[in-house]
């Protein structure tokens, strides 16, 4: 009997991933995996369509074309005054899940220590088991979300390498303040830790947020691996192009991962990223204030239906408490949520390491159309509590 890595089954399938398929198969509403079921905008369409007719349709420089890496390291410094040297110091890759494991191989060796907040995106569990290293979880508790910094400074030795940052937070929506990411900062340097920053939700923020990319902060322009994307952006998901930054020693070894697991993103829609990331500034507005739109049907929504929840600070997710609903297995009320009331969420419970810890919860996505969100508070009317 055929066995399988002790790597490969250190984890199980993607449940974001699956509630996505079983959400297919009941014709339910996905509210589970995190992309919008609307358009991208029609300029970078136009340009997508342009390169393929253009016949750039061979591979790019295995890091990124010329013209994207510009356009990354120029928009850097326009919003946040990072200098960034696009000959050195990007590497464009498929999507920020990627630029995270590419990273995350890249610098880490098997038996180093990587920091983790919990809840955490589903896919850090299986990034630091993928690269042999060992996750310290620091929890972040509600109704803030906010971590106790002793309990951080605990989880740092001379054994951790990296800490797993993503501000805005998937799935809580919290927006890490400036007084967290320097504390954040103060380990990092004190114990010569690199920062992996997943910071795809930079434009998704409510209520006068504010985004503060870590590698701004005093002594963390050269820790820091600042990992984005098109993705959410500009509402292109399965384009699969994001990017990571990073210092010219960094960028050596991510490029060299990077090139020998992908080669690299697809061609003709870095250029189109080109045209993304030169759009208006009243572009990032306009997504902010309809994310704040969406938000809020969904917010009222589930409160109306019975759940607890507070309203996310950032990115497009709604960590919501269903203990009114006598909740003990989330894994079986998600399930039933698809099959009887039609909308499909994801099981609290892929966020955390101990899965009692999500027992109560589960995860709504709101990058919908509001016609969608507002069927969806319709249907959730149903459930029974
Ligand atoms: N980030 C999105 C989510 O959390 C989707 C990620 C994915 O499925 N690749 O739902």
């Amino acid at each position: 009997m055929l066995d399988l890595s002790n790597k490969a089954k250190g984890f199980s399938e993607s449940v974001i991933r699956e509630m996505t398929r079983l959400a297919r198969a009941h014709g339910a509403i996905n509210l589970a995996q995190g992309f919008p079921d609307f358009g991208a905008p029609e300029a970078i369409k136009e340009a997508a369509r342009r390169a393929i007719a253009d016949d750039l349709n061979q591979y790019a420089i295995t890091w990124g074309s010329a013209g994207l890496r510009g356009a990354i390291a120029a928009k850097a410094e326009r919003l946040y005054g990072m200098e960034v040297d696009p000959e050195r110091q990007v590497t464009v890759t498929c999507g920020a899940t990627e630029a995270m494991i590419a990273s995350i191989l890249a610098i880490v060796d098997p038996g180093d220590e990587v920091v983790v907040f919990e809840p955490f995106y589903e896919n850090y569990g299986p990034d630091a088991i993928l690269a042999g290293a060992v996750p310290r979880f620091v929890p972040l508790r509600a109704p803030d979300w906010s971590f106790d910094p002793e309990e951080l400074a605990a989880a740092f030795n001379s054994k951790t390498r990296g800490i797993i940052l993503n501000t805005p937070n998937n799935p809580t929506g919290k927006v890490f303040t400036p007084e967290e990411l320097e504390a954040i900062a103060a380990l990092c340097r004190k114990w010569d830790v690199v920062c992996f920053s997943d910071e795809i939700y930079e434009h998704i923020l409510y209520d006068g947020a504010r985004h503060v990319p870590i590698a701004t902060l005093e002594g963390m322009e050269d820790r820091t691996v600042t990992i984005n994307a098109l993705s959410k952006t500009y509402s292109v998901t399965g384009w699969r192009v994001g990017w990571a930054i990073a210092s010219p020693e960094l960028t050596a070894g991510i490029r060299k991962v990077h090139d020998f697991l992908t080669v690299g993103a697809a061609a003709p829609l870095q250029e189109a990223g080109v045209v993304a990331l030169g759009m208006e500034e009243a572009y990032y507005a306009k997504l902010a204030v309809e994310y704040r739109e969406r938000r809020d049907v969904l917010v009222a929504g589930l409160l109306d239906a019975g759940f607890h929840c507070t309203p996310p600070g950032g990115a497009y997710y709604i960590l919501a408490d269903a203990s009114a609903f006598g909740v003990s297995d989330d894994v079986a009320f998600a399930r039933k949520m698809v099959a009887e009331v039609g909308v499909a969420p994801v099981p609290g419970s892929s966020f955390f390491r101990e899965p009692s810890r999500g027992r109560s919860l589960v995860r709504f996505a709101f990058p919908k159309k509001l016609e969608t969100l507002r069927a969806a508070v319709e249907r959730l009317r149903g459930l029974a509590h």
